[in-house]
This record gives C-alpha cells, sequence and structure tokens, in this order.
C-alpha cells in the first residue's frame, strides 16, 4: 500500500534522539527551549511554547485568550475535530463558518455576514479558529480585519502549514493573529512522534500557555503571591495540565527543522507533477491563491460531477484495491455524531458538505517516488473509468 503520508527519519534524527537518551535530562531539559527557539526564529515570532499536541496547544492557546463558559468559538467544519473542541474543552459554545469553494478555507465572505447577523443577536464570537487547509493560508488580511472590527481574538491552526507563506512571510509569525498553532504528528509536515507548538508575539499570552501546559505551577519568584519559603519552593498559580513535550521529541524536532525548507519544496515538486499529470482526468485539482506558498501538507482532488458520474466511494474504494492508501480530510465536524447531539445539522453547511462528498486526498509524502506518483495517477485513471 502506498499511504496517504509518511515521516521521513534520517540518521542524523536517529542519533539525535539517541543522544538525548544518554543525557541527564528525558524531559524538562534544555532541548526544549532549544526547539522553542529553533521555530520561533525560523516561523518569525517573538514566542513558541512547545506542548504534547496540537490539541494541546490549542487547548492552552484558547484559555490563555481568556475562553470560558458564555464565549463562542467560532472554525472551520473542513477541519480535523481537534480544532472545534478546543473550545468545547474550555465550556465555550462551538459553531462553524462555512468554506470557500476554491480553497476549502474558512471563507471570510460568509464570515463577514455570520457575524453581522451574530451581532444584531449579542453572540459574537471570542475566538476564531480559522485552519490552513492542506497548508494553503486563509485569507488572513481579511480575517484580521473583521477581528479589529468585531472584537475578537484569532488563533490560526496551523497543523498542516509550518514552512508555507502568506504574503511572502512565514505561517507562525502571528502578524494577523494572535497565536498560530503547529501539529508534528508523523503525518504532517515535520515531525516529533506526537507533539505540538503555539507561536505568538505577545509575551503575556506565552508566560499564560507556559503555566497551563505544567499544571498551573511557576518557580518564578515575580509572579507569586509572596516570596519563595526557600530554594525547593514553587506555587501553583493556576489550574494547568500535564501537555509538556519531552526531550526526545524536541530532539527530533530540532532535527527535522534542518530540514522543513527542504520537506516543503518536495511537496512541491510532487504537487507539480500530479497537477500536470492529472489534467485530463474529470478532476479538480488543488487551487492555490496567489498570496500563498502552501506547505502543502494534503494534496486533495474534487471529482468533478460535471465530467464524471463515478462516485467518491467507488473511487476510493478502486484505490485502495490497488494499493493506493488514499483518505478524506474532512468529515465535516458539525456531522459528527457529538456534534449532531448539540443541534447541528446536515445542510448547515452547504459548501462543506459538497466539498465532502468529492474529495479524496493522494499520495503525498517526502520519500514517494515518481514511479509511486506514476502508479497512483494510473490507478486514479482506472477508478475514474472502470
Ligand atoms: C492534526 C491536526 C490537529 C491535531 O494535531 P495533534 O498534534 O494530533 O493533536 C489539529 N488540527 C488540524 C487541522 C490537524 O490536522
Amino acid at each position: 500500500m502506498i499511504p496517504y503520508g509518511r515521516q521521513e527519519i534520517t540518521q542524523s534524527d536517529i542519533d539525535a534522539v539517541v543522544d538525548v537518551l544518554r543525557s541527564d535530562f528525558l524531559t524538562q531539559g534544555p532541548m526544549v527551549a532549544h526547539f522553542e527557539e529553533t521555530v520561533a526564529r525560523h516561523v518569525g515570532s517573538t514566542h513558541a511554547v512547545a506542548v504534547n499536541s496540537a490539541t494541546s496547544a490549542l487547548h492552552i492557546a484558547c484559555l490563555a485568550l481568556g475562553l470560558g463558559q458564555d464565549d463562542w468559538l467560532w472554525t472551520s467544519p473542513i477541519t480535523f475535530v481537534a480544532s472545534a473542541n478546543c473550545g468545547l474543552y474550555c465550556g465555550a459554545g462551538v459553531d462553524f463558518v462555512d468554506i470557500d469553494p476554491r480553497t476549502y478555507n474558512l471563507c471570510p465572505k460568509a464570515l463577514a455576514r455570520k457575524l453581522e447577523q451574530a451581532e444584531r443577536e449579542g453572540r459574537l464570537p471570542k475566538i476564531v479558529a480559522p485552519v490552513h487547509l492542506c497548508g494553503q493560508p486563509c485569507d488572513m488580511a481579511a480575517i484580521h480585519a473583521l477581528g479589529k472590527r468585531y472584537g475578537f481574538r484569532i488563533i490560526e491552526d496551523a497543523s498542516h502549514a509550518i514552512g508555507g507563506k502568506y504574503r511572502d512571510e512565514f505561517i507562525g509569525n502571528c502578524r494577523y493573529s494572535d497565536i498560530t498553532i503547529f501539529s508534528f504528528h508523523p503525518v504532517k509536515i515535520i515531525t516529533t512522534a506526537e507533539g505540538g507548538m503555539a507561536t505568538t508575539n505577545d509575551a503575556r499570552l506565552a508566560e499564560r500557555m507556559s503555566l497551563l501546559r505544567s499544571h498551573g505551577i511557576t518557580r518564578d519568584p515575580d509572579l507569586m503571591t509572596h516570596e519563595p519559603d526557600g530554594p525547593w519552593y514553587y506555587q501553583q498559580i493556576d489550574l494547568g495540565f500535564n501537555y509538556r513535550m519531552t526531550e526526545l521529541q524536541a530532539a527530533l524536532g530540532v532535527s527535522q527543522m534542518k530540514r522543513l525548507d527542504e520537506f516543503v519544496a518536495r511537496r512541491h515538486a510532487l504537487a507539480f507533477r500530479y497537477d500536470k499529470m492529472l489534467t485530463g482526468l474529470p478532476v479538480v485539482t488543488p487551487w492555490q491563491h496567489p498570496d500563498s506558498y502552501s506547505g502543502l501538507h494534503l494534496y486533495v482532488i474534487r471529482l468533478d460531477p460535471t465530467q464524471t458520474d463515478r462516485r467518491q466511494l467507488h473511487v476510493f474504494e478502486s484505490l485502495r484495491n490497488q494499493g493506493i492508501g488514499v483518505n478524506v480530510h474532512y468529515i465535516p465536524v458539525h456531522t459528527q455524531p457529538y456534534y449532531r447531539n448539540l443541534g447541528f445539522e446536515p445542510g448547515d453547511f452547504p459548501q462543506a458538505e459538497s466539498y465532502y462528498a468529492e474529495a479524496i486526498s493522494m499520495p503525498m509524502f517526502h520519500g514517494m517516488t515518481e514511479a509511486q506518483q506514476d502508479a497512483v495517477v494510473e490507478a486514479l485513471r482506472k477508478a475514474v473509468q472502470q
């Protein structure tokens, strides 16, 4: 089976992890800070907070921004459930904004319309969390302008997008947001096995997230309610979690970061080849906004119903039977049973739902060979013809 995504691990990655195994610290040592500095420097943010997953990063980002009961978080329905669940963790309500049919990202026009209505009803969101689907950045300038007008804060879910650019600047510099989060799950662009990071330019938000990632405990006398009792002393000043990243993961992350530009460039080369080879097939290839340099975590095609009667399920099963590990990203979150129980219904976000009926993620990963890619395209040709 040719997988849809796969990590790229070299001997230098292995050596970096083994070095940590032989060192004094397996957790809470110097490597996590080193990884944070490496990412912050690369993307151009002043702060970075490493955690054990992007899901954890989303959770503490929401808490740091003060999300709580009676608040709303809005995100895209075409995302992994974690982008929405973080709002529910905080006791807030979650709602969605339909996608743009060309980029599949949260649509700023739909957002503007929904905000107008929410203002009338007195239920404006506290946080909007746009998701850079497949690595392509959202229209951040437009979303940011709406944030200024309606007073919401912005978390970019850039789980797919490290190494990508928006208007010639790296995603994660938070020019148009309060916090950006990344995922380092093995299918993503770089990996730490499990892991995530939040970047920000706000020292207070960074401090808050650092506290929340480790039980709400501080050793900083400036943050304590009174002088330390002694050198052993720490204080719990908030209710936090154990969301810490290990030194092993951070070492792998530092090592992977050295090849980030190469990883993204390789994905662009593969995507360019797919674009060319898929012309003539009844599919819509990914459209790239001229403002964006995508991280290209995913290469999603849409079956074009005006050109073929073949349905997604048929094509998907045919590809799987031919040894091609295709996938679908994502099932619209509002149609999940848990969200249906909160009152959402099929039909609520029509663009998201028609995207879901036609989308297939093609295999794309660093080590993919041209021969493998040729085999994928040949299998797709068969699948749409049979
Ligand atoms: C992978 C992913 C997450 C969650 O990442 P983890 O590191 O697995 O917690 C969140 N949002 C999106 C869009 C993702 O693709």
